[in-house]
């Protein structure tokens, strides 16, 4: 069996890179594992909620000082460009991106081998550097060498493409290839972060390292040390349902990984049936967490026998505030990037009328943008409601739309206007469907309600759409939405949520104060829900918007206060600081 042989590692003219990493191997760090990271606006090696997530985490930890080094795939070809016909019809167009001078290459390389075939791994250095003169190391793993198979150069290109194997393949590089890839590179790691199961098989290869030398092992006894590997590992799950998670049959298992890893072990600890990812991570990991409260109750219930604690998650304080309000901000609140808890004085501190001129400056820039996109001409003086997300069955696009109808009347007697964002997976059908099911209703409705949706949502045009809406709507199937961030990322820039009790919501939610909600926090039922979201939008939300401008003042403020000074990325990484990195 080769798995007690060596790894491969060439450090190739060492010389070279290693200058590049200087100052930054001193440290023990947090060595964070994911499947996508939002970098820049325009890399695309993100997909969405879970990127930007993973990009907010080390943009906090760089301005709090925390040593991290973040690892995760180059994603050469990235996710996809989307374009939309007509009648809303959704084809995806290739969205690539060049490392070469964007990140540095590093020249160290390690071999895996995967399908009998020895694949050849790279990376390159991305620096992410916040306010402070603090900077955090990006690893992006790549497998696009020379000496590679064809079929293997491509395994780090298409960010949740192709099939099955292919996933499993690029989970091999990220979690063991990322584990050899820091140890060649020269990182010291105190703590290991999984960042959902897409890394878990990290810790299979800790098993390995930490792995008893065969003279210490007696005969018949496990070589694994698991309580050592389980110390230093970390296990965050995203999914509230069993059937969202990474399960690989065993047949494949064996097939791709037979000379990686120990299949047996593997067997033990991810589940008898499929290498389930989860199973992986809890077995593996002392610190696990769900991403919101209800989250992680749900995933108590889901797996029993395992503690998942929560840490509700956060958005970036200085990411997603529009410069209106950081302009605000920093004149009345100063050091709320650094401590966004002061925005708990906001209230007190800022004028009504600086909110609502802020605001309406956040406002005319969308109104632009959306005008330079397609043309649509929206009317500042009437509100917006905004909704974007991934277009996909569970988050309901098309509740709004339940009863045109009762639509058409709410808009005669509150005119408001919609603004709709969000690309579907290329393999889910039902997304598109529903992205053509809504150019349709607005087609239906055109000249009773001015609706706008803007092809290729990404962070650009959330920044822009959260600080510009005037509401945020957000209508997830519960419990399917784990936390939600969205709703955060509006709250920082005065905007109030209308939304389903779930996720985040459940926490963030103070009626009329910090928003509103639909139904209640038990089952959904579609027919109940678009009836409550009806009710309140035509008796609650828009007479205060259009009766009463400082009450309404008074809710954009309780966003700010009580949710933006709390739903915050920096004291979500204060408590994996204090929880789970030093336990
Ligand atoms: C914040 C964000 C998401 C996640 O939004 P949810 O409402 O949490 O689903 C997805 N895509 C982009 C581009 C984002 O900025």
């Amino acid at each position: 069996m080769s798995s007690n042989t060596a790894p491969l590692v060439d450090s190739g003219g060492e010389s070279e890179w290693k200058p590049l990493l200087e100052g930054l191997l001193h440290e023990h760090r947090i060595a964070y594992f994911s499947m996508e990271i939002a970098l820049e606006n325009d890399i695309p090696t993100y997909a969405g909620g879970l990127g930007v997530l993973a990009g907010d985490t080390l943009r906090s930890a760089v301005d709090l000082g925390l040593p991290l080094v973040a690892v995760s795939l180059v994603s050469r070809a990235g996710y996809f460009r989307q374009r939309l016909d007509a009648d809303g019809r959704q084809t995806e167009e290739p969205d690539p991106w060049s490392p070469e001078g964007r990140a540095h290459p590093l020249g160290a390389k390690i071999a895996l081998e995967i399908e009998g075939r020895n694949v050849w791994v790279r990376s390159w250095l991305y620096v992410l550097r916040g306010q402070l003169k603090i900077a955090e190391p990006v690893v992006l793993l790549d497998t696009d060498l020379e000496e590679n198979h064809p079929e293997d150069r491509v395994i780090t290109h298409y960010l949740y493409g192709g099939d099955e194997a292919y996933r499993l393949k690029q989970e091999i590089v990220l979690g063991i290839g990322g584990v050899r890839m820091l140890h060649a590179l020269g990182f010291r790691v105190r703590e290991y972060h999984m960042n959902e199961g897409h890394s878990a098989l990290l810790a299979v290869e800790l098993l390995k390292v930490f792995a008893y030398r065969r003279e210490e092992v007696r005969t018949g006894e496990s070589p694994y040390d698991i309580p050592r590997v389980r110390e230093v590992c970390n296990f965050t799950t995203h999914t509230p349902v069993s059937a969202g998670q990474d399960q690989f049959p065993y047949a494949l298992v064996s097939r791709i990984m037979d000379g990686t890893a120990d299949i047996g072990m593997i067997r033990r600890l991810a589940g008898d049936e499929s290498l389930n990812m989860t199973r992986l991570g809890l077995n593996l990991s002392e610190y696990v967490n769900g991403v919101a409260k209800r989250h992680a109750e749900l995933s108590n219930r889901l797996f029993p026998g395992y503690t998942v604690h929560a840490v509700t998650n956060g958005v970036h304080p200085f990411t997603w505030t529009c410069p209106e309000f950081a302009r605000l901000y920093n004149q009345h609140v100063p050091g709320w990037c650094h401590e966004p808890e002061l925005l708990v004085r906001a209230d007190m501190a800022i004028g009504d009328d600086e909110v609502w001129h802020a605001h309406a400056g956040a406002k005319q820039r969308l109104i632009d943008k959306v005008h330079t996109l397609g043309s649509t001409a929206l009317d500042p003086a009437l509100p917006i409601i905004g909704f974007a997300r991934r277009m996909t069955a569970y988050k309901r696009p098309d509740l709004l739309f339940s009863s045109l109808e009762r639509l058409r009347a709410l808009a005669q007697r509150h005119p408001f206007q919609l603004v709709i964002a969000g690309k579907a997976h290329p393999r889910d059908d039902g997304g598109k469907a529903l992205i053509e099911q809504i150019y349709r209703h607005m087609r239906e409705l055109a000249g009773a309600v001015t609706i706008a949706f803007l092809p290729n949502y990404d962070m650009e045009k959330a920044r822009l759409m959260v600080a510009g809406v005037d509401l945020w709507l957000n209508t997830p199937l519960r419990p399917l939405e784990a936390s939600g961030t969205s709703g955060m990322k509006a709250a920082f820039n005065g905007v109030p949520q209308l939304s389903v009790l779930d996720g985040w919501w459940i926490e963030g939610c103070i009626e009329g104060v910090t928003g509103w909600a639909i139904g209640n926090a038990e089952e959904s039922h579609n027919g109940d829900d678009a009836q409550s979201l009806y009710a309140k939008l035509g008796d609650v939300v828009l007479p205060l918007y259009y009766n009463n401008r400082a009450a309404w003042i008074r809710v954009m403020k309780g966003a700010i206060c009580k949710n933006a000074s709390f739903f915050n990325s920096h004291r979500m990484m204060r408590r994996y600081v204090t929880e789970a990195y030093i336990r």
